[in-house]
C-alpha cells in the first residue's frame, strides 16, 4: 500500500484519544484500525442482544458483538443460572459461539450493558472475560469498544484493559 493510500485509509479510522483509562499512556497509544461504520454497526449488533439477555437474578443486561478477521459478527448476552457460578458473560457467549464455529483471529468487540437493559453507563469487561480475550486476541491491536449508544462509545486496545497479562505467549504459543 502506498503512503498515499494508507494516509487516506487513516482519515476514514476512528482513534479517540479521551477516556480515562487511557489518558496516562495516549502518547504511546497504536492507531486504531476500524472505520467508525464498523464501530457503529457493532454497537447496533450489540444492542440488538440485549433482548436475548437472560437475567432472571440480577437484571443487568448485557450484549456483545465480536468481529473476526474475515468480518463475521459473533453476537452474544449474558445468560445467568439459579445455582450463579454457571452464569456466563456476553462477551464469553460471543467467544466461545465464533471459536466453536472455528474462528480463532479478532478484530474487535463492542460492548454494551445495563440494568434492564438501560444504557447509562459504559460496560466494561469482567476480569475472567479480559483473561479469554488474552487467550485470542493480539492485546497490542484487538479492539475493546465499550458504548452506551452508537454515538457516545470509547475504544480500547485489550492491552490497555489487561496490562501485563498472562496469555498464550507466556507458555510459547503465538498470538
Ligand atoms: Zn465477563
Amino acid at each position: 500500500m502506498s503512503n498515499e493510500n494508507q494516509n487516506a485509509e487513516l482519515n476514514q479510522l476512528v482513534c479517540r484519544e479521551q477516556g480515562e483509562l487511557i489518558q496516562k499512556n495516549s502518547d504511546q497509544r497504536p492507531a486504531i484500525l476500524l472505520k467508525e461504520d464498523t464501530c457503529k454497526q457493532l454497537i447496533r449488533e450489540a444492542i440488538n442482544s440485549l433482548k436475548y439477555s437472560y437475567t432472571p437474578y440480577s437484571g443487568f443486561k448485557v450484549g456483545a458483538a465480536l468481529l473476526t478477521n474475515d468480518l463475521k459478527i459473533y453476537n452474544g448476552c449474558n445468560i445467568e443460572n439459579a445455582s450463579f457460578t454457571p452464569t456466563n458473560c456476553a462477551e464469553r457467549t460471543a467467544f466461545f459461539k465464533a471459536v466453536s464455529e472455528g474462528k480463532k483471529d479478532f478484530k474487535a468487540i463492542a460492548i454494551v450493558g445495563g440494568k434492564d437493559g438501560i444504557l447509562t453507563d459504559y460496560c466494561s469487561p469482567c476480569g475472567v472475560c479480559r483473561q479469554v480475550m488474552m487467550e485470542f486476541c493480539n492485546p497490542k491491536t484487538f479492539i475493546v469498544i465499550l458504548a452506551k449508544s452508537e454515538d457516545d462509545y470509547w475504544i480500547y486496545t485489550l492491552e490497555e484493559l489487561i496490562p501485563l497479562g498472562f496469555g498464550p505467549k507466556n507458555l510459547t504459543l503465538d498470538k
